[in-house]
């Protein structure tokens, strides 16, 4: 798992407490998210879920189950409605009748089909029925299909997708198990090693007279809200910064600070302990994006 400067801030997030736990919401429909992990990632629910469960498979995060959903196989809609339909023609207009046995004839029908202007007289052999365990016995129950007519006592259990109309039995269901996830804590330390390059920038540039903000959200000239790492202003020279933290920057990560920097009007600077491949280097320069390496910063903190 690469860390992104918004894993690293979802790391942070959950190594300061105040994201102690990332747990699923399942809405009506079936459909899931992780709300408060998706406004951190900037990702959509399943963007989230992959992110997290790397997370875990790499042991940073411990996973809980929390819950099962189900979704279609041909289209992976959660709109799925259980459904009891006719073995026979497989539509889903079936009700439940009882039926009852006249006793005397052997006759076996839906109550219904007895029912006569408040009595019950069999239509077979037009015998009144008297008395319940007398001359006639309650069978059971038996579904009775409105489209065919066809009378059985095992409906066929189905799933239909609402939103392609594809039907399946019970298990052939596509199953997504959701997780609670929490900070490994045995990973604690290795977090707090893995944000060391953001205290550090934080650092130099307090030093250096700049009022820093840990990760604050800043409305740009756009009107939309921007999330980043440090923003830092110098209230005499006027100079603003936002800072980004990663692993390793590509492409995106450049294209990302740079829509931002320009968009609140400062200058940006993206803090890596991998140096970026050639041409990601070369593109940052082009946007005036400033790469610095950790070890630039320990330097700079040795001036
Ligand atoms: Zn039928
Ligand atoms: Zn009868
Ligand atoms: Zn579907």
């Amino acid at each position: 798992m690469v860390l992104t400067s918004k894993v690293l801030r979802l790391l942070e997030k959950m190594l300061d407490g105040s994201m102690e736990r990332v747990q699923p919401k399942i809405q009506a429909g079936g459909k899931f998210s992780y709300p408060e992990a998706e406004e951190v990632l900037d990702a959509h629910p399943g963007g989230a879920r992959e992110i997290l469960d790397s997370l875990a498979h790499d042991d940073i995060l411990r996973e809980e189950f929390f819950d099962k959903i189900l979704t279609c196989p041909e289209c992976r809609s959660h709109n799925l409605k259980f459904s009891l339909n006719c073995p026979e023609c497989r539509s889903p207009n079936t009700s439940k009748r009882e039926v009852l046995e006249h006793l005397s004839c052997g006759n076996t029908r839906p109550r219904e089909e007895f029912e006569l202007e408040g009595s019950l007289v069999c239509p077979k052999c037009g015998e009144e029925l008297e008395a319940i365990g007398v001359d006639y016995s309650r069978v059971g129950e038996l579904y009775l299909c409105g489209e065919c007519g066809e009378q059985f006592d095992e409906p066929r259990q189905e799933w239909r997708c609402a939103d392609c109309s594809a039907s399946f039995p019970p298990t052939g269901a596509e199953e997504m198990n959701l997780y609670t996830y929490t900070l490994n804590e045995e990973k604690r330390e290795w977090v707090r090693i893995q944000l060391g390059p953001k205290r550090e920038v934080e650092k130099i540039l307090r030093e250096r007279g700049f009022e820093v903000q840990p990760n604050p959200t800043i409305a740009g000239k756009s009107g939309v809200k921007h999330s980043v790492d440090v923003y830092a202003a110098d209230g005499d020279w006027g100079g603003k910064i936002v800072v980004s933290v990663c692993e390793k920057p590509d492409l995106r990560d450049i294209i990302d600070l740079h829509a931002i920097a320009e968009d609140v009007g400062t200058r940006a600077v993206l803090v890596a302990s991998e140096p970026p491949e050639k041409k990601v280097k070369k593109f940052a320069d082009k946007l005036s994006v400033n790469i610095l390496r950790e070890e630039d910063l320990e330097e700079s903190n040795h001036d």
